[in-house]
């Protein structure tokens, strides 16, 4: 029978046991294992049954249980201590407070996020992303970095997925209850719960209450539309991650972005929280975040108009983003976007003027359309991409936002990503790391490489420990295997082979990860038969455990998942791969510290970082990986394998074919057969010099505390600084900084370079310089609104000058008319073809850059010969 109604009947603990209610909200359990251990101990059988998660169990627990458990001193003596342990890590200074020195730190950073992938028992995540923003909250907080967290609670997360009998993803949405989570409602003094609101469209009202996670010492304020108040329509708006229409997935930006920022301002007013000096926005989603400031400034006492809100909001403001795929960007139509923000105007300021910060209109870009991250890039004042390659690659992708300038210096830096060490370090291997080492040379990967007869982990017992993992996942997978069959419709007696299912000697390679088609879940399949071999060798088997969700709207995906789930079913090589279906966090725990090889093989340069292989790295797994994300600038050789790239292939199935050939290659030839090469004692000697050097040398670089203290030192310092120079009260930089930025704007038609003459020596030879002069028209502008600058460097055959370094000319002389010569010298230091340009550029130090205005005037470029005097002009 269905419920008319629902309500969660809160257990009452005994006096005794109170720190458990402590223990359980703070999330910091989930990365504490003595805590997590503990709540096991509580009552092991309720906590299988319960997936591992307090609040549940304590909920499980029955009074009777608990009146012995309180009468137990080392119950109570433990829960005590545990607590007084989580007070401390609360309180004590950290690096943040205490290694960290910079002149105005700042006091408090919002992040902001679609979703968060914190544990599994608060499944408000689809992937990576949501697991990025969860492992950046965990980090700041073990570094003290005094982030809070945006979101929204969705009410079904994403989706649970199961399989069909033939193989087909099935998705089902269970509902959580927020009042059964590690949840805390914001409420007023009152003791009514606090609210947002947004008017929509058709005189809606969109309302939200607010609940508190608590990450450790970071707040996680997450909106939940779900209210009675809200008409039936606004109810769903946070029912589900990346579902539904564009409406609604309208809404839900509006609610995390503007909703967002609302919420923030809520909590510091019910809690003295200080207001933050960055706004990190994740990704677009949380985009609007800027439209809600730019309200505060227009509509707050000093009624700043747009040109000054603008400048204000951007110094505080930092985007990243997260995809090189260009159908991975969140894009609206502009009449849509319009339509919303028509019901929530600015003062004085036609809608279209707010529409046109989303606008793609530059060459190539789609007037119809609204691009939140160009929104992104435009209202912050940093941004960011999540690796090497990926800054590359989106400097590229976003050109054409910074026309004129070189793709090099797009002003779009990278910090590549990480992952937080204490939640996907498997415990087994911890505690054997820490039998042997202290924990910070655990951490600095100094101690992996010391030799057993100095204390450090002998070959034997790590080779243990690792099997120990690899035993976890085989039990695990047969597990999961089972109820996937008996869901899939088989009964009991027809699986007796899932005992058979992997083997806990054989080299276990791990496939995972969310399933669109650019990271090609099936390039493993390429030649069926080969795989085959490969698995059923009878000297050097392989087996294989995959895992992955498809977004459900997206074909293909679903498709490439019923096409690996059938090549499982065969009985021929159903004991060497399997699939294990909804991938979360939790099997993700088991899944990476148990494989051997990690394998991602996305299409070249489409993943943006990746961070599962890292999780893997951080528990001595090895990565065998295409040079893409992360993989590209830490892969050295020794640490796993680079699968070779077909980058220039333009046939897709040709470009799969060759790169998994080259894929089986590499298993057959060397994978494999390094694995399987023992000494006497069992030990393959290669492989351990592998693995050591992959936990000493990526083991720190790969978790999320060198991120977030990239984060911190690079970009959040630099953006605080800017707003406490643009967004004060008075705001007088920011107006003058958005005045001249018009009078520049309006001006620049009129700049250019006029002529240049370089003097140069009869034969130039490094040390020599050229003297440079050039006359420039600077319409009313004045020569303090810019930079003249010599472009100099090497010249490739296409002429282009490649590595420039830039000098300034400094003016010297006014001709009249708006005419200026500035003059200088450029020291020629590179021997070769060299080439000279020369460009004049907007300047004014409260700028982040002299690309923020996208504004450049550039002189014809010509390749300097040794000819004595050479002129070139426009
Ligand atoms: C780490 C992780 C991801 C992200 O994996 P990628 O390698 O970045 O694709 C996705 N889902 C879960 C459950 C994870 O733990």
């Amino acid at each position: 029978m269905r419920a008319i109604r629902r309500f969660t009947v809160r257990t009452v603990l005994p006096e005794a046991l109170a720190p458990l209610d402590i223990l359980a909200r703070n999330l910091r359990w989930c990365w504490h294992a003595p805590t997590t251990r503990f709540f096991e101990s509580l009552d092991p059988a309720a906590w299988d049954r319960v997936h591992g998660d307090p609040i549940a169990l304590l909920g499980e627990i029955g009074t009777e249980r608990f009146a012995q458990l309180a009468a137990d001193a080392s119950v109570v003596d433990r829960a005590r201590e545990l607590a007084e342990d989580l007070d401390r890590y609360m309180k004590e200074p950290r690096w943040y407070q205490s290694g960290f020195a910079a002149p105005g730190k700042p006091k408090a950073i919002a992040y902001f996020s679609a979703e968060f992938g914190i544990t599994a028992v608060l499944p408000q995540y689809s992937g990576g992303l949501g697991i990025l923003a969860g492992d950046h909250l965990k980090s700041a907080s073990d570094l003290g970095v005094p982030i809070v967290g945006v979101g929204l609670l969705y009410e079904s997360g994403y989706f649970r997925q199961s399989l069909s009998r033939d193989g087909y993803q099935r998705e089902t949405y269970p509902l959580i209850d927020p009042n059964n989570m590690p949840l805390t409602l914001l409420r007023e003094w009152d003791g009514t719960p606090a609210r947002v609101s947004l008017p929509l469209p058709g005189e809606r009202t969109l309302n939200a209450q607010v609940w508190v996670a608590e990450v450790g010492r970071v707040p996680l304020l997450l909106l939940d539309s779900s209210i009675p108040d809200n008409d039936p329509v606004s109810r769903n708006v946070t029912d589900r991650l990346y579902g539904g229409s564009k409406e609604h997935r309208m809404e839900q930006e509006l609610l995390l972005g503007v909703g967002g920022v609302k919420a923030l301002r809520l909590y510091s007013r019910l809690t003295g929280a200080p207001a933050p000096s960055v706004y990190h926005c994740n990704e677009g989603h949380a985009g609007f975040l800027a439209v809600e400031r730019l309200r505060e400034l227009m509509e707050g006492e000093e009624h700043l108009d747009l040109g000054t809100a603008i400048e204000a909001v951007r110094s505080g403001t930092l985007f990243t983003t997260h995809t090189p795929v260009p159908a991975g960007i969140d894009r609206f139509d502009r009449g849509l976007v319009t339509r919303y923000l028509d019901a929530m105007p600015l003062p004085g300021v036609p809608t279209e003027e707010v529409v046109a910060l989303g606008n793609e209109s530059y060459e190539g870009g789609d007037p119809s359309v609204f691009n939140m991250a160009v929104l992104g890039l435009r209202m912050a004042r940093r941004a960011n991409g999540v690796a090497k390659l990926h800054g590359r690659v989106s400097r590229q992708m976003f050109a054409s936002l910074w026309a004129g300038f070189d793709v090099d210096e797009v002003p779009i830096t990278s910090v590549t990503n990480g992952v937080h060490g204490p939640t996907w370090r498997a415990p087994a291997f911890q505690e054997m790391a820490e039998r042997y080492l202290p924990a910070p040379e655990i951490e600095s990967g100094g101690g992996w490489l010391t030799p057993a007869e100095n204390g450090g982990v002998p070959d034997d017992v790590l080779w243990a420990t690792r099997r120990e993992l690899r035993e976890r996942l085989v039990a695990s997978a047969r597990r999961r295997v089972r109820s996937s069959w008996l869901e899939r419709g088989a009964s009991p007696a027809e699986l007796g082979w899932v005992d058979n299912v992997l083997d806990p000697d054989v080299l276990t390679i791990g496939f995972a990860r969310r399933v669109p088609t650019y990271k090609r879940l099936t390039l493993m399949l390429d030649d069926p038969e080969r795989l085959t071999r490969l698995l059923t060798d009878p000297e050097r088997p392989i087996q294989i455990v995959v895992a992955g969700k498809s977004h459900p709207d997206d074909e293909p995906g679903v498709g490439l998942i019923q096409r690996l789930v059938q090549f499982t079913d065969d009985p021929r090589v159903r004991e060497r791969i399997v699939f294990l279906p909804d991938y979360d966090i939790a099997m993700a725990q088991t899944l990476m510290p148990g494989c051997d090889v990690w394998l991602n093989n996305p299409l070249r340069p489409l993943e943006a970082s990746g961070t599962s292989g890292m999780k893997c790295a951080l528990n001595g797994a090895l990565n065998l990986s295409i040079l893409d994300g992360w993989w590209d600038e830490m892969y050295d050789g020794a640490n796993g394998w680079a699968i070779p790239t077909a980058d220039g292939v333009e046939d897709p199935q040709r470009r799969d074919r060759i790169e998994a050939s080259a894929l089986y290659d590499l298993i057959e030839g060397t994978v494999a057969p390094r694995f399987y090469d023992r000494d006497g004692r069992g030990i393959p000697r290669r492989w351990m010099e592998m693995m050591r050097h992959t936990l000493s040398d990526l083991g720190p670089k790969v978790q999320a505390t060198r991120m977030v203290r990239d984060y911190v030192e690079r970009l959040y310092v630099p953006v605080s600084d800017a707003h406490d120079v643009l967004d004060v009260p008075g705001h007088e930089a920011a107006r003058s900084l958005a005045s001249w930025k018009a009078k520049v704007r309006s001006q620049w038609g009129e700049v250019r370079v006029d002529y240049v003459e370089a003097h140069l020596p009869d034969v130039a030879q490094i040390g020599d310089s050229a003297e440079i002069t050039a006359q420039v028209s600077l319409g009313a502008l004045s020569p303090q609104d810019v930079t003249v600058e010599v472009l100099a460097g090497r010249v490739g055959a296409d002429d282009e000058i490649h590595d420039f370094s830039t000098t300034e000319l400094p003016p010297v002389d006014a001709v009249g008319e708006g005419r200026w010569v500035f003059r200088g010298s450029e020291a020629l230091e590179v021997a070769g073809p060299f080439g000279l340009a020369v460009r004049v550029v907007p300047r004014n130090p409260l700028m982040a850059a002299p690309t923020e205005l996208g504004l450049v005037a550039v002189a014809a470029p010509s390749t300097v010969t040794s000819e004595q005097h050479t002129s070139f002009g426009d």
